[in-house]
């Protein structure tokens, strides 16, 4: 007997479901600024809504983009408002979205050239493009000896993967029993991705030295101090090995001075990495690559595409000079995945270069983000973000109330309100009101962090749709809700 049964790809189907959830996020777009930016759903929310067992018999697309419109878009906040100005910005856009697209219409696995040899070649390519827009030395790319680029899911996969790196060479010269002396350098302004690569990388937590900031530098790394703290460790039989500069810290857009802190990370046998995750991008400007001034001295360097570049996630570019030291650690050889390619050393097999041995067509997005909006574009996209921010600075900068807490550099203002009488022992508190209160607002997002023991609010532009009207409407509900906070005091 003849049935029918599930067609999962029938080309027709792809074709009207699929124009039909174009519709529905298109139709998202236009009213995206309707929606609360964060999501005001109290936890566990969902399983109210939902049924407590997957259905026996199918369900019609109608029927579950009606239930993502009534029980799941409230439950989503909005990165891709236009008044989303929170941690640092997770952009989407039409290229964006057209290569995720892509990339999921293909759904090929590129572990091995073999696999998808285009989607390997792509990605060199790709991140050759990208490399030479930032103008990172020659030795960075595919073209040029043993480097080259390479996609992560996240900075974090960057960092970890280094750091893997950098401890095998150096465990392969002093033996394993080493791994005890094993010292990381950073400043405490550096993302915590970094201490979370030293977990897992087997790196004794005291050896993990995040050195102290503070505003004299405007909170990046001290050459001086870690010059210290090198020499003081080297003589009580540590072995420096992984030095962690930033380009942009999280919480204050902090730069690290990247020239002195490669020098000495040269002299002393330490791998440097650069992590660049939101600032590289605007390193494409003329104006804004001195920034990074000092990468030649790195041997990796990382930037995600996916928070500033249009680019949507996930998206995070890894250049490194020495393609081996990652290889050499993270390379695995079983015999269903040997191929005459990899066996003659004839092409980049991108699992040596990861965690996973899978991974996805993320170069297409890249691809298309560079070729169908080009650097000029780009470049002013930067610019306009970047614009917004010193509007908002001068905004904040004209009401005696603010005041601005580090010098702006990028797209992020870090701001407070000034307590009253100049009694800072309210200072925090009242700020973490204000940042509860114009959140509940729904109608910005910003968040938070900590400088020198006080609380600061974080002001990130940087979604495709924020204009200057949004930066406007936002620094009211700010004034206003601050306005009430300190007539209720
Ligand atoms: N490094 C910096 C400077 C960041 O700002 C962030 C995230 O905001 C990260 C690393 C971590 O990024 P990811 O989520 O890609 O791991």
């Amino acid at each position: 007997m003849e049935s029918k049964g599930l067609q999962p790809m029938d080309s027709e189907q792809l074709r009207e479901n699929a124009h039909k959830m174009v519709d529905f996020i298109a139709d998202y777009y236009k009213s995206i600024e309707n929606f609360p930016v964060l999501s005001q759903v109290e936890p566990g929310y969902l399983r109210e809504l939902l049924p407590d067992s997957a259905p026996n018999q199918p369900e019609t697309l109608q029927n579950v983009l009606d239930d993502v419109q009534a029980k799941i878009l409230p439950g989503v906040t909005h990165w891709q408002s236009p008044s989303y100005f929170a941690y640092y910005p997770s952009n989407s856009s039409v290229a964006g979205f057209l290569g995720e697209m892509l990339s999921a219409g293909i759904n090929m696995v590129g572990f091995s050239w073999i696999t998808s040899p285009a989607a390997t070649e792509l990605e060199m390519i790709v991140l050759d493009w990208l490399g030479k827009l930032l103008k990172l030395p020659e030795d960075f790319l595919s073209t040029a000896g043993q480097g080259g680029g390479v996609i992560q899911g996240t900075a974090s996969e960057a960092v970890l993967v280094v750091l893997l790196a950098a401890r095998d060479r150096v465990l392969r010269k002093l033996g394993k029993n080493a791994l005890e002396k094993l010292v990381v350098y950073a400043s405490d302004q550096t993302h915590s991705a970094l201490q979370k690569a030293c977990q897992i990388g087997g790196i004794h937590p005291e050896n993990c030295k995040l050195l102290k900031t503070d505003s004299s530098t405007n909170y990046a790394l001290s050459p001086d101090l870690l010059s210290k703290a090198i020499s003081d460790d080297i003589s009580t039989g540590l072995v420096p090995f992984f030095l962690c500069a930033t380009v942009g810290t999280t919480s204050s857009t902090a730069v690290d001075p990247l020239l002195s802190l490669g020098k000495m990370a040269k002299n002393n046998g330490i791998w440097f990495h650069v992590d660049a995750a939101y600032a590289g991008s605007a390193c494409i400007c003329p104006e804004y690559r001195c920034y990074i001034d000092g990468v030649e001295e790195a041997d990796s360097f990382n930037m995600n595409a996916h928070k500033w570049f249009l680019t949507n996630f996930d998206c995070s570019a890894l250049w490194v000079k020495d393609r081996n030291a990652l290889i050499q650690s993270l390379s695995t050889n079983p015999e269903f995945l040997k191929n005459k390619a990899s066996q003659a050393n004839m092409v980049v097999d991108y699992k040596d270069w990861q965690i996973p041995l899978g991974r996805r067509f993320r170069s297409l997005k890249l691809w298309m983000v560079l070729r169908l909006y080009g650097l000029e574009n780009l470049q002013c996209y930067i610019r306009n973000h970047i614009n917004l921010a010193k509007y908002f600075e001068g905004l904040v900068a004209a009401d005696s109330r603010f005041e601005v807490v580090t010098p702006r550099i990028f797209s992020l203002v870090c701001f407070r309100l000034l307590p009253p009488n100049n009694n800072e022992d309210h200072g925090n508190n009242l700020n973490h009101d204000l940042l509860d209160a114009v959140n509940s607002t729904g109608k910005i997002f910003i968040s938070h962090t900590v400088l020198s023991g006080k609380y600061i609010l974080r002001f990130a532009v940087g979604a495709p749709l924020t204009e200057e009207r949004h930066v406007t409407a936002a620094w009211k509900v700010l004034q206003d809700e601050a306005s009430a906070l300190l007539g209720s005091l």
